[in-house]
């Protein structure tokens, strides 16, 4: 039988935790408390000393995490509706979401096609008289440039759904900028059993308007001083996470694991790998993705081999439909080529060595 390599098997990912996910379920499930409550808290302590920030607030997922920071800052006067974030537009469509819907714009600018991070001098130079923010995506797991935008009077706001448990000599992933959104969707290196989020933030009173947001904007019960939404986040879930956070550094090293296979085997003049980063502690691949110009030739060559691959993403955030009124007309060149030519390889923390190996194999026998 031939043998299938998928992307990613989330029962498989979870299998290890069976026992320590059951008990945490039943710790919540005879609690009597469903939503927030102590459960909840011991995860925000958890999650913000394990990144080195403040206060960590958990929400209902990612986007929502990114939206209540963007709406937390205009509610305390720092930015208004009509004001401008800078984004990258090679990300998920979730970093520019948080932005427009709060009624800012998403300021869209050029990875380094190296890192496929935002590109710092194009970043600086789309600084304009209403930009109030810049919101670097730690794209694939990699750490992307913060400090060196903290010149510019911009809150930074991190994107950080991908790169939980990064860390740079100046700190982890999270705890870079003014504040980061968090996602622990269950695809993400460290996934819940279901949607959820955290805002991390070193700045209390951003915290505490957070914390009010995501509970319909009351500071006490039945007191609204915002008119907010709710994007509470379940005990359950936080039960799960406590788990799992305390797995994270190995299930990050053996992402990096797989990653070094793909790095040390992967040798065809068709396929351009990752560049390495600086630090490796640096990078937590979330995805490992190369680029191939014909990617649909590659994809195909290797799914007729059992290996499953996905795009990240197929189409830049600029050209989604819902953005094509008001920047449908907008060149992004680096950001169309690298949609139309990364591919990513399986990597989480149950593939195997030998499967990187074996993947890079076939990788290697390929020939338009
Ligand atoms: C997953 C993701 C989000 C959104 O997180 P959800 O929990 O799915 O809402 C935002 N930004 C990036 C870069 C992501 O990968």
């Amino acid at each position: 039988m031939k043998k299938y390599y998928p992307m990613l098997d989330l029962a498989t990912v979870n299998a290890p935790w069976m026992h320590e996910l059951q008990a945490a379920a039943a710790r919540v499930i005879v609690s009597g408390r469903y939503v927030g409550g102590e459960e909840v808290e011991a995860f925000e302590r958890e999650l913000a000393a394990a990144l080195g920030a403040a206060h960590a607030v958990g929400v209902s997922n990612g986007l929502d995490a990114l939206r209540l920071i963007v709406r937390a800052a205009v509610e305390l006067g720092r930015m208004s509706p009509g004001d401008e974030i800078i984004v990258p537009a090679n990300s998920f469509v979730a970093s520019a979401l948080a932005v427009s819907d709060c009624g800012l714009i998403p300021k869209f600018v050029e990875p380094s096609p190296a890192t496929h991070n935002i590109d710092p001098q194009r970043a600086r130079q789309a600084v304009g008289p209403r930009t109030r923010a810049i919101m670097p995506v730690h794209l694939y797991g990699r750490v992307a440039p913060c400090a060196e935008f903290r010149d510019l009077g911009l809150m930074i706001i991190e994107d950080c759904a991908q790169a939980l448990g990064a860390s740079t000599p100046g700190g982890m992933a999270g705890a870079l900028g003014d504040a980061a959104g968090i996602s622990f969707y269950p695809t993400k290196n460290v996934g819940a059993l279901g949607d959820a989020g955290a805002v991390v933030t070193s700045d209390s009173v951003l915290a505490d308007t957070v914390k009010a947001l995501r509970n319909y904007g009351s500071d006490r019960q039945y007191h609204n001083i915002y008119a907010g939404l709710n994007c509470r986040l379940d005990a359950i879930q936080a039960a799960m996470l406590r788990v799992k956070l305390t797995w994270l550094r190995q299930v990050n090293d053996a992402r990096r694991a797989v990653a070094a296979a793909y790095d040390r085997c992967i040798d065809n003049p068709l396929v351009v790998k990752p560049a390495h980063p600086q630090y490796a502690e640096s990078h937590v691949w979330h995805q490992y993705v190369v680029r191939v110009a014909d990617r649909n030739g590659f994809r195909r060559f290797l799914a007729d081999r059992g290996v499953e691959t996905a795009v990240h993403y197929p189409t830049p955030i600029h050209r989604q439909p819902c953005y094509e009124r008001l920047f449908g007309t907008q060149s992004l060149p680096v950001s169309e080529t690298l949609a139309a030519e990364v591919v990513s390889l399986p990597v989480s923390s149950c593939t195997a060595v030998s499967d990187a190996e074996e993947i890079s194999a076939i990788i290697n026998s390929w020939r338009r």
